[in-house]
């Protein structure tokens, strides 16, 4: 039979990326040594060199690497920069998170307005 919407996809509630910023320097890298790590190579001082493209075949596991250089190979970032890109991730989840709840809103809305038949007829077949 056709359906004209894809199935499989329904959007699910948003949940955080990171609980909070200590497990987002985590994530990123950070260590004893690193507190806040680099995010351009996520605390570990090199990265793929661009002027190496992937083998074909190997991909990226045989790779040139070059100095980080954002962080000129250190591997350190600044607590400013790990605070910065951790708002991201929080104002982001927000923003999903309040498009979620409106969508909920609005079914709670549109069944408050069907009758007992209509809920049991949508529940049976689907939309
Ligand atoms: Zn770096």
């Amino acid at each position: 039979m056709h359906r004209e919407f894809a199935t499989g996809f329904r959007r699910t509630r948003p949940r955080r990326s990171y609980k909070n910023f200590g497990l987002f320097c985590l994530a990123h890298g950070s260590d004893i040594g690193n507190r806040y790590p680099c995010l351009a190579c996520r605390g570990q001082g090199r990265i793929d060199d661009p002027a190496d493209p992937p083998c074909p075949v190997k991909g990226f596991k045989h790779v040139r690497h070059i100095d980080c250089p954002a962080c000129r190979g250190s591997g350190k970032g600044t607590k400013e920069a790990c605070r910065q890109a951790y708002r991201e991730t929080v104002d982001a989840y927000c923003q999903e998170k309040d498009e979620y709840d409106r969508l909920v809103r609005l079914r709670k809305a549109a069944f408050a307005r069907l009758t007992k038949d209509e809920i049991t007829a949508l529940r049976e077949l689907g939309v």
